[in-house]
Formats: C-alpha cells, structure tokens, sequence
C-alpha cells in the first residue's frame, strides 16, 4: 500500500476507534510493517520508526512502533491500537522530527519529556507505557496522526525550526521563506 502524503486530507481526519480487533485490524499492521520497510529501502539515510494508519489512508486509531529504534537491521514493530494518551509532564524537549507523510523536510519540535500511554496489544491485552525522551515523542508523533495532527502544526509560528535531508544525508536548515515557496500545500495560511 502506498503511504500518502499531504495535502492529502485523510492525513487531517481524525481516526476511528477499533474496538474489537479482527483479522481486518491484523492486516492493516502487517500493511503498515511491510510499507515501513520497503519506505526505508528508498531512504538509506533514515530509519522508519513509527507509522500511524492514516498515513495508509486507514482512518483507524492504529499504531505501529519500531522495537528497536536504533538498530535498522532490527525490523519488529510493536502495534498499538487505540492508543490514548493519559498524561505527559516533565520538561519540554526540542528534537528534529520528519514525517513519512510530509517528504523531505525536518522539524525542530517542543515535546514533553515524559508521557503516559494506555493502549491495546494485538492479542487485545492492554499496555501501560511510561515512555520517556525519544519515544515519548515518537509515540506523541504517531497519536496526534490519529487526529489529524502533523508535525509541522507544532512549529509553523516558527521560522528557524525548518530542516531538510541534504544529498549527504545530514540535517541541514532551510530558509523558511523557502521551505514555504517549495511546500506551498504545507503552508495555506502563507502567501
Ligand atoms: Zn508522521
């Protein structure tokens, strides 16, 4: 399946919830998997870590997150369905964040430290996760896909938060004025 990217308005439509899991909610996370990493053969320079379902076009409040997010040789994935977020706290982080759906530009976006999740596993037992740092913001990431959230809502009052991959495969910082000119759909308040 093929991952969408914006405008595409199923990227701003919040999700349903699952409920009851069912075959049909098992191959969306196999789906989601599998477009992961054939993402990620394209993209040497980035490691997938995380995708939400209406990066799909599967407007379901379906997770997955990458087990190991250091490791690209290491390729399970954990789903997460209907996930909540309970509670963050702690200080705020700046990190760089991208985004599957939003190609080739990197963000510099305030996070909380910390974040407290209640989800379901596949098998229908729920989890409690007290994440931390880089997955509590990767997990934050995904959640707030599920309401038709994206990234670049956190940082567009900001003009220096603005990144893109360069050949090289570093982070480097672009002009805001041309990241709004080459992103023009990213941008519909701007001139
Ligand atoms: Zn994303």
């Amino acid at each position: 399946m093929k991952i969408i990217t914006t405008p595409d308005p199923r990227l701003r439509t919040p999700s349903k919830k699952v409920n009851h899991i069912t075959d049909e909610t098992r191959e969306i996370v196999d789906a989601m998997v599998k477009s992961s990493l054939d993402w990620e053969k394209k993209h040497p320079y980035e490691l997938s870590a995380a995708m939400a379902a209406p990066q799909l076009g599967i407007n379901k409040r379906v997770i997955i997150i990458r087990d190991d997010m250091e490791n690209k040789d290491n390729v399970s994935f954990t789903a997460l369905i209907d996930p909540e977020v309970i509670k963050t706290e702690g200080k705020t982080n700046l990190d760089y964040e991208g985004c599957l759906s939003v190609p080739k530009i990197y963000g510099m976006v305030p996070r909380p430290d910390k974040a407290r999740i209640k989800a379901k596993l596949l098998d229908g037992n729920e989890v409690r996760i007290k994440a931390t740092g880089q997955l509590a913001r990767t997990l934050l990431h995904e959640i707030d896909h599920l309401e038709g959230v994206l990234f670049i809502d956190h940082i567009k009052d900001k003009k220096d938060a603005w990144f893109e991959l360069n050949e090289k495969g570093d982070i480097v910082p672009i002009d805001y004025d041309t990241c709004v000119k080459n992103n023009k759909e990213l941008f519909p308040d701007e001139d």
